[in-house]
C-alpha cells in the first residue's frame, strides 16, 4: 500500500531532491518540505538569527536560504493569489521594503507544512499564541514576521520562486 510518506519520498525522488542532510555515521532523511520566508520587516529589525535560532529549537531543519530584495513585481507574483484583496498594495509594499530571507526547511516527517505552519502562528498577530514566531516577532498585519507554504503544491511552487528548481540538499561543490 502506498502511504503518504512512501508518495512524498517517491515524488521528491522522481524530482531529484536528495532527501539527506549529513552523512554516515548520522544523515538526516527528509520525508517533507515547506518554503519559509522572513519579511522584509523582520530583516530590517535584525530578527533572523532569533528566527532561525527557534527553528533549530524546533524539529524542522533548515536546508537552503536566500536574502533577496524583491522587486514590486516580483512581491506581487509571489503573492498573486491575493491580487483583488484590499490589503494586496500594502502586503506588496510591506514585503518589498526590505529584503526578505527565504528559508527551504525540511522534517523528517510528512508534516513540514504543518509544523512549520504551527511554529509561525495564526496569520493575525494580535491573535497569534504567545509562543509563536508571528506572536513574538510580528506586530499588525501585514507586519507578521513570517510566511509559510500553505500546501506541497504551492511550496514547489514558492521554492522554484526563489531557489529557481528544488534544491539538491546536499549537492556538493
Ligand atoms: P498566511 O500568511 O497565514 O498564509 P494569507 O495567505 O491569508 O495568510 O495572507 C497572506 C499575507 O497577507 C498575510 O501573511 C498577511 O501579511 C497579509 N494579510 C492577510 N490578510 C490581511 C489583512 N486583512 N490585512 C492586512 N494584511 C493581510
Ligand atoms: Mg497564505
Amino acid at each position: 500500500m502506498k502511504t503518504d510518506e512512501w508518495v512524498v519520498a517517491q515524488e521528491s525522488a522522481e524530482r531529484g531532491v536528495n532527501v539527506t542532510l549529513g552523512r554516515e555515521p548520522n544523515p538526516k532523511v527528509f520525508k517533507s518540505f515547506t518554503l519559509g520566508m522572513i519579511k522584509s520587516h523582520a530583516v530590517v529589525d535584525k530578527q533572523v538569527g532569533s528566527i532561525i535560532s527557534m527553528i533549530e529549537k524546533s524539529d524542522l531543519y533548515l536546508l537552503e536560504a536566500r536574502l533577496r530584495q524583491l522587486s514590486p513585481p516580483g512581491g506581487a507574483a509571489f503573492y498573486a493569489e491575493h491580487e483583488g484583496r484590499p490589503y494586496f498594495e500594502g502586503l506588496i509594499k510591506s514585503v518589498t521594503s526590505g529584503p526578505v530571507f527565504a528559508l527551504l526547511l525540511g522534517s523528517e516527517d510528512v508534516h513540514a507544512v504543518t509544523k512549520w505552519r504551527g511554529l509561525m502562528g495564526a496569520t493575525d498577530p494580535t491573535q497569534a499564541e504567545s509562543w509563536t514566531l508571528r506572536a513574538i516577532f510580528g506586530t499588525v498585519m501585514p507586519f507578521n514576521a513570517v510566511h509559510g507554504s500553505d500546501s506541497r503544491e504551492s511550496f514547489e511552487e514558492e521554492a522554484e520562486f526563489f531557489f529557481g528548481v528544488l534544491p539538491g540538499i546536499t549537492r556538493s561543490m
